[in-house]
């Protein structure tokens, strides 16, 4: 079976203002760094309420398609801006990881690669930030279980930020167990290792600013993965942030290239071993253009070694 791939050409309709790291050149290098790849490429459909309010209230869902202006870029916060396009990027999001998961379940696709923008795993149940509008990688895991009959879930979060939103957007699940690595300190302060879900369904490793790839990797194989198997998932989703590279201006880790191979390696061993292979990835973060391609590319070649 492929490895799906799933993108939209209205992701490169969410501007953001001059000199905003999270840019459309972005899903630019992406789409060069995999235009030989070896991939099941399907056009992200467009989202649907429904979907979207497996996380968040409709009302925030509609506020979202209000704020997007005619013209120009509005703020929502300091980091997260919307254009006229803005909405409509994120529901492709919405609408491809869903359809990502049907892909999968249909025996179409081994795994699955979303990579829309923008990113998801900071946006809270009524609260945009950091870039992102709608709780993608959520949404995902609970049309899954909703729509699609799986009964447990794991979702696990490598960017370099703690992805605060999927936490809040789980916290109360306990058919959803989420694990996030970060750097702190570092933006968006939260993801202490006492932050546990309420049926302690939530796994935070906070990372030293010094900590490397293979910390990383020791905790998932010591700490983690024990934890995820015990969950007995019937899938594992992925948040795919790369800004742990060296190379990346948000933040301190020096993860490289390689490291995103290992790290793809042993999530899709674990996916083997306890999903019957049944990975969906999102893109998340990843701010440096080369490294982010390069990343991605990486990411990819493991999702593709792993999909039979
Ligand atoms: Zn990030």
């Amino acid at each position: 079976m492929p490895t799906a791939y799933f993108t939209h050409t209205d992701c490169l309709d969410h501007i953001t203002p001059d000199g905003h790291p999270e840019q459309v050149a972005r899903l630019r290098v992406i789409e060069q760094a995999l235009a030989d790849a070896d991939l099941a490429r399907f056009n992200a459909p467009l989202g649907t309420v429904e979907q979207a309010t497996l996380c968040h209230p409709a009302d925030y869902v509609s506020k979202i398609q209000a704020a997007c202006p005619d013209q120009g870029t509005i703020s929502l916060d300091g980091d997260t801006h919307v254009c006229q396009g803005s909405y409509t990027a994120a529901m492709r999001g919405v609408g491809g990881i869903c359809a990502a998961v049907d892909t999968v379940l249909d025996g179409t696709a081994q795994n699955a690669l979303c990579a829309t923008r923008p990113p998801g795993h900071h946006a809270e149940t009524q609260t945009p930030m950091g870039f992102c509008l709608f709780g993608t990688v959520a949404i995902g895991a609970k049309y899954a279980m909703e729509m699609r009959g799986l009964s447990r879930v794991v979702i696990v979060d490598f960017d370099v930020h703690h992805g605060n939103g999927t936490q809040d957007l789980v916290w109360n699940d306990p058919r959803i167990m989420f694990a996030s690595s970060q750097q702190m300190p570092l933006w968006p302060g939260s993801g202490y290792a006492s932050e546990t879900g309420a049926h302690d369904n939530v796994i935070n490793l906070p990372l030293d600013p010094n900590a490397t790839g293979a910390d990383l990797m020791d905790a998932y194989t010591n700490d983690i993965f024990p934890r995820l198997a015990a969950h007995k998932p019937d899938m594992l989703f992925i948040s795919a942030g790369f800004d742990a590279h060296a190379d990346d201006p948000l933040a301190n880790l020096n993860f490289t290239t390689d490291e995103f191979t290992q790290i793809t390696e042993m999530l899709c061993a674990f996916a083997d071993t306890h999903c019957g292979g049944r990975v969906v990835s999102t893109l998340e973060g990843g701010y440096d253009l080369p490294a982010l391609a390069d990343s991605v590319a990486a990411h990819v070649n493991v999702l593709r070694s792993h999909a039979k």
